[in-house]
């Protein structure tokens, strides 16, 4: 590979077009590479779904656009090629070259993903970036899905969650035993040593489930994707923050093999597509949420709550004990979570003068 690219920079270098037979990779004259690829990618959300599954397409219509067609990537929503949960296998064994997901969906398989969605009490999302890009995050996530034959990228985020949706009230720690509550990754965990029982689903099941009874109460993402939902006819109290996923962040995982087929432009296209989402996701969610949460404040059937304090600091301890539990027994959980809280350490004094200050000095 290497020298077949060595072949063409000289190609181009000398102004010739490096274009045979024996060069796939056929190089023009002004260095672009004229191969084509057609890949298909999945992803665990329903189709287009707002937010999540939209960032998708605006993922692949960007580098279709900017690779001039050279990259085109067929999308698939969760179900229509794979189940939703099966993303991570499809894309490890090559069954396609893509795919769109939450790394905390691979909890049981490859536990310490789940720091590079949202950790409990953890980052936000402005400092799970700050980890990833500069803090030696995005290095770690790298070696953590190496023998899996998995590139990850950063690929949106969602902002810092809502706790969920509950048919009944939450007055005390006691008021969370027996209920049966979607809630994934270790939120779940945290969820169940509280005397809940979690379970997972995807989302396209979780309306029909908390309407009918068969679960208590769920957490999703937001007001922008729990009105889709419908979240707000089929359940009362609304409870806030979102303890559970303070910034959760999603990724993009490309089959080792088909990225090391891109040439370096396209692999320059499709990092710097991922980045894009990342933020255009947050913008998405920044504006959607905004006008939901207003819809679901106007709505007489919908009681907006605030979780009580005694409450979270129960979900915060139980939070430490797992994380902790977790590095206890996995060497590769350790590291990365040395590598979290260090910087959530250093972070949080800034966050508190800058973010938090502001948002409490400014007016209404
Ligand atoms: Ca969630």
């Amino acid at each position: 590979m290497k020298r077949r690219y060595f072949v063409g920079g000289l190609a181009a270098a000398a102004g010739v077009a490096a274009c045979s037979q024996e060069t796939p990779r056929c190089e023009s004259a002004n260095g672009t590479f004229a191969e084509t690829f057609k890949w298909s990618c999945v992803t665990s959300w329903p189709p287009r779904f707002p937010g999540l599954g939209i960032a998708v397409n605006n993922l692949t219509d960007r580098i279709a656009a900017a690779s001039a067609g050279r990259l085109k990537i067929k999308v698939y929503g969760g179900g229509e090629l794979v189940p939703a949960f099966e993303v991570f296998d499809a894309v490890s064994r090559g069954t396609v070259e893509m795919g769109h997901d939450a790394s905390y969906y691979h909890k049981g398989k490859v536990d310490a993903a789940q720091y590079f969605t949202s950790i409990p009490f953890g980052l936000n999302h402005l400092e799970l970036n700050g980890w990833l890009y500069y803090g030696g995050g995005l290095e770690l996530w790298r070696e953590l899905y190496a023998p899996f034959n998995l590139v990850p990228f950063p690929c949106g985020n969602t902002g810092v969650q809502m706790g969920g949706w509950f048919n009944k009230e939450i007055n005390s720690a006691s008021d969370l035993k027996g209920l049966k509550m979607r809630i994934p990754g270790i939120g779940g965990e945290v969820f169940r040593r509280a005397g809940g029982t979690p379970v997972t689903m995807p989302g396209s099941e979780i309306f029909t489930s908390l309407q009918t009874g068969a679960i208590d109460a769920t957490e999703w993402v937001g007001p922008y994707n729990d009105v889709s939902f419908g979240l707000h006819k089929a359940a009362r109290y609304y409870y806030y923050p979102g303890w559970q996923e303070p910034g959760a962040g999603l990724e993009c995982i490309i089959n080792k093999d088909a990225w090391a087929s891109l040439p370096p432009d396209l692999q320059a296209i499709v990092a710097t597509s991922c980045q894009a989402i990342t933020t255009d996701m947050m913008a998405e969610y920044t504006h959607g949420n905004a006008l939901a949460l207003q819809q679901l404040i106007d709505d007489p059937n919908v009681e907006l709550r605030r979780f009580p304090e005694a409450v979270l600091d129960l979900l915060k301890s139980l939070t430490q004990e797992i994380v902790d539990e977790m590095s206890a027994k996995d060497p590769a959980a350790a590291k990365i979570q040395k590598s979290y809280y260090a910087f959530l350490e250093k972070s949080t004094p800034n966050q508190r003068i800058s973010e938090q200050a502001f948002l409490e000095t400014r007016r209404e």
